[in-house]
């Protein structure tokens, strides 16, 4: 269990204030220009050594990341962005961060646009956190007056200028990418990578995205020392992490903790446990709506980290735990996952817009039991048909919560649609449309 001491979030809940003053004394904006003055080889090497992963769902390493912005600025400007657009159902991490800790987040906007010498940074936030992004917005006006931002940052000889840009709900503009195209005024749709944007980015200039948590942690890891960060967790695996608890728990919390702490731990300690009891428990997503889910045998042992996740099939994503229990029935739960899903895809893939879709329709019928046994392995076919072969990582999001279900739950599935007479009856039904679900979210939409 993580200690106080080791709190990188000590205004997580909102009891402490939000102003600038109140987070000084809560030791940010210590000594930033001091930092700085270290140099960015130091800074990056730092991160580096503290193996600090990126909080937004990849898991990719910090340092490596911001260290692969060309060295010297040639004819075109660097850019950081921060991506803000917190999508992902199960997470609110960054919202808390925004609305609670937004001296961090700017302090490290700071210290990584001095890295990736960027005079420019825009955090782009989604459109559903208006408040949130006038708190912020608070926040910047007073770093500017603090001279803590802008022209001379906190006497550090670096200028930059940070600017919020609210998104409009696409949950697509989370991918890094769609985000630039959606800044730069156009359809957020995801671009071919490579190139990828640390050199053809923003405007096509060097541009570095990383996540709200990711950055607002670096302040205190460059003030403590990455040896203070890995002694934290396990090897690459290290560090504190804001795990967001949701679903059927009693008290459903965001809550920082080590990595690598168990899951059991992490429910029954936090989040007042299962409702109904342990046993009660059905299974958990772990990291966002896109991870596969894991029945209550995994969930009694697996531990939360990137790697743990990873040999068990799923994934720590955005840290985003869902708890299901036996009230629930699994089968409707995938589905209205599945139909997020179809509903997000942008569609320039043909594997992901029209799978997606078909995921939904088949899961749609086999929670009603209305499918035929053959549909059920059907169904692992078309997710094996999105996955890997499509532009960004979405496809892999809508298939993999699907490929969880099929792999856990499979037994579940059969039982429901083995003797459909309707479908015996007649062969073609599997391949009909939903008509009338397919107009319940044209509606909706
Ligand atoms: Fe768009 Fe889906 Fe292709 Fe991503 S995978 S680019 S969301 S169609």
């Amino acid at each position: 269990m993580l200690e106080d001491k080791d709190r990188i979030f000590k205004n997580l809940y909102n009891d402490f204030g939000v102003d600038a003053t109140s987070s000084k004394n809560r030791g940010d904006w210590l000594d930033t220009k001091v930092l700085i003055s270290k140099g960015r080889e130091w800074i990056i090497n730092e991160i580096k050594s503290s193996e600090l992963r990126g909080r937004g769902g990849a898991g990719f390493p910090t340092g490596l990341k911001w260290s692969f912005a060309p060295k010297e600025v040639g004819s075109r400007p660097h850019y950081l962005v921060i991506n803000a657009d917190e999508s992902e159902p199960g997470t609110c991490k960054d919202r808390d961060i925004l609305r609670f800790e937004p001296h961090k987040l700017i302090e490290g906007c700071l210290i990584a646009a001095y890295a990736v010498q960027a005079h420019v940074c825009y955090i782009y936030i989604r459109g559903e956190y208006f408040n949130e992004g006038q708190i912020l917005q608070e926040a910047l006006n007073q770093a500017y007056k603090n001279k803590l931002i802008g022209k001379n940052s906190c006497d550090s000889g670096w200028d930059l200028d940070i600017f919020i840009h609210y998104g409009a709900g696409a949950y697509i503009c989370g991918e890094e990418t769609a985000l630039l195209e959606s800044l730069e005024g156009n359809k957020g749709q995801p671009r071919l990578k490579p190139p990828f944007p640390a050199l053809v980015g923003l405007y096509g200039c060097p541009t570095i995205v990383n996540n709200v948590e990711t950055i607002a942690v670096v302040p205190t890891i460059l003030r403590k020392g990455s040896k203070w960060f890995t002694s934290i967790g396990k090897p690459k695996n290290t560090g504190t992490k804001i795990f967001c608890i949701s679903g059927n728990v009693n008290h459903p919390c965001n809550v920082e903790e080590e990595m690598g702490i168990s899951l059991k731990d992490l429910i029954e300690t936090h989040a007042g446990g299962v409702i109904g009891g342990w046993d009660n428990l059905q299974a958990v997503i772990p990291g966002g709506s896109s991870m596969p889910l894991l029945p209550k045998n995994i969930c009694e042992t697996i531990k939360m980290d990137f790697d743990s996740l990873v040999e068990n099939k799923s994934g720590l994503g955005t840290a985003g735990i869902v708890v299901i229990n036996k009230d629930q029935d699994i089968i409707k739960c995938m589905a209205r996952i599945a139909r997020f899903y179809k509903h997000e895809s942008c569609g320039q893939c043909t594997p992901c817009r029209e799978g997606s879709g078909w995921m939904w329709r088949m899961l749609e019928r086999m929670a009603k039991g209305e499918a035929s046994r053959e549909e059920v392995d059907m169904l692992m076919d078309v997710t094996k048909q999105i996955e890997g072969h499509t532009i960004c990582a979405f496809g892999e999001g809508s298939a993999w919560p699907v490929q969880g279900l099929l792999r856990h739950f499979k037994k579940e599935l059969i039982k429901r649609n083995n003797f459909n007479p309707l479908i015996k009856k007649n062969k073609n039904v599997p391949y009909l449309i939903d008509q009338h679900l397919l107009e319940e979210d044209n509606v909706k939409s």
